[in-house]
């Protein structure tokens, strides 16, 4: 089997793939263009299923092994499970796993197990209904529960929880968040708040370093860090003592990872973006109409791993890195978190 490795040594085994830009939700820090959130049937973008199994069959056989599923929203995509199910398939993949808001969890996750996902990441933003509401621009916070009911109980664990830390919207809630992790064995994550989407130019107003969360958790009871393969993921963990679950920070900005990122990432609409911190994309769409679809795109992708920056060279500090971000025309519910 090959593997890609790219010019700095790192080898990415990870694909990152977003299957529609529409989500049900309309959560304000991460929304570009909002006809994208919303779940009617339009869909200007996104590409085919046999589209996106031919670029998971050219990543595979390229030496890629895990693929997450995200969006926009992706259980909003009819024939999601069958696009599972097809992806479990193909040689060479070992792992399928899935971003989601949970909203339509409760009715797909015992679908989603079979078809071959083995676990789910939630973002969830808020634990207080009026606040999940007015962050998500009307999601109904019961439906979210249901959904991780429905995942714990369909064997899709564990579920980790993703929290975008947000100044004077949640921040207030990390101690709530972190109680979670010690009552259920749940993992609750906590991601900074990148300059993405309408508000990315008062990016200010809302960050907040996760150092207020060790800070916050650490008040609860002793934090341990928790070593080891924690997935595909550059999360760090720690545990409050005798927590059932972990807490996980991941700090692209305030500390980043760029020297072990091990991703791809490919958009709805089939463009393959090499770094969140580069708008640098190749168009895998030339390529899907062709007589052997995935030899074109394994070309592709092989050009794409020479686009992924020198860890050392990628802007260091948060203020650069935020500039950095200004600068491309990024949009969240396209490329995927
Ligand atoms: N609809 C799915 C969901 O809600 O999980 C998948 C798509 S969503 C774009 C993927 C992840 O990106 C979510 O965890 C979300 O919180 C994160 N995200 C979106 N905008 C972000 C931003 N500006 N900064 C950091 N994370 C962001």
């Amino acid at each position: 089997m090959d593997k890609l490795v790219d010019r700095h040594g790192r080898e990415v085994n990870y694909l990152r793939l977003s299957v529609t830009e529409r989500c049900n939700l309309n959560c304000f820090y991460c929304r570009g263009d909002s006809s994208s959130c919303s779940a009617g049937e339009h869909d200007a973008v996104s590409l085919n299923h046999e589209d996106y199994l031919n670029i998971v069959r050219a990543f595979a056989s390229s030496g890629v092994e895990k693929v997450r599923i995200t969006g926009g929203e992706p259980l909003l995509v009819n024939g999601i499970e069958r696009l599972v199910k097809d992806i479990s398939g193909v040689k060479g993949i070992k792992e399928i796993t899935m971003t989601t808001n949970a909203c339509y969890l409760r009715s797909m996750a015992g679908k989603l197990a079979e078809a071959g996902v083995s676990r789910v990441n939630i973002s969830l933003d808020s634990l207080q209904e009026a606040n999940f509401k007015y962050i998500t621009n009307g999601g109904l916070l019961n439906q979210v529960w249901e959904g991780i009911e429905a995942a714990v109980e369909a064997g899709l664990v564990p579920v980790k929880i993703n929290v975008v830390l947000l100044k004077n919207i949640n921040h207030r809630e990390v101690m709530d968040f972190a109680r979670l992790t010690i009552e259920k064995p749940m993992d609750v994550r906590f991601i900074e708040f990148m300059p993405f989407g309408e508000h990315s130019r008062e990016w200010e107003k809302y960050f907040l370093s996760l150092n207020y969360v060790e800070e916050a958790c650490s008040t609860l009871g002793e934090i341990e860090p928790v070593e080891g393969d924690h997935g595909a993921g550059p999360a760090r963990y720690f545990r409050i003592r005798d927590g059932s679950g972990k807490i996980g920070l991941i700090t692209p900005l305030s500390r980043h990872f760029c020297s072990v990122c091990n991703r791809l990432r490919v958009t709805a609409e089939g463009k393959i973006r090499p770094c969140l911190f580069s708008s640098q994309e190749v168009d895998l769409r030339p390529c899907l109409g062709q007589a052997d679809p995935v030899k074109s795109i394994k070309k592709e992708i092989k050009r794409a791993l020479e686009y992924k920056p020198d860890p050392g060279k990628v802007a260091q500090g948060v203020a650069s890195r935020v500039k950095q971000m200004n600068k491309g025309s990024y949009n969240m519910n396209s490329i995927g978190g």
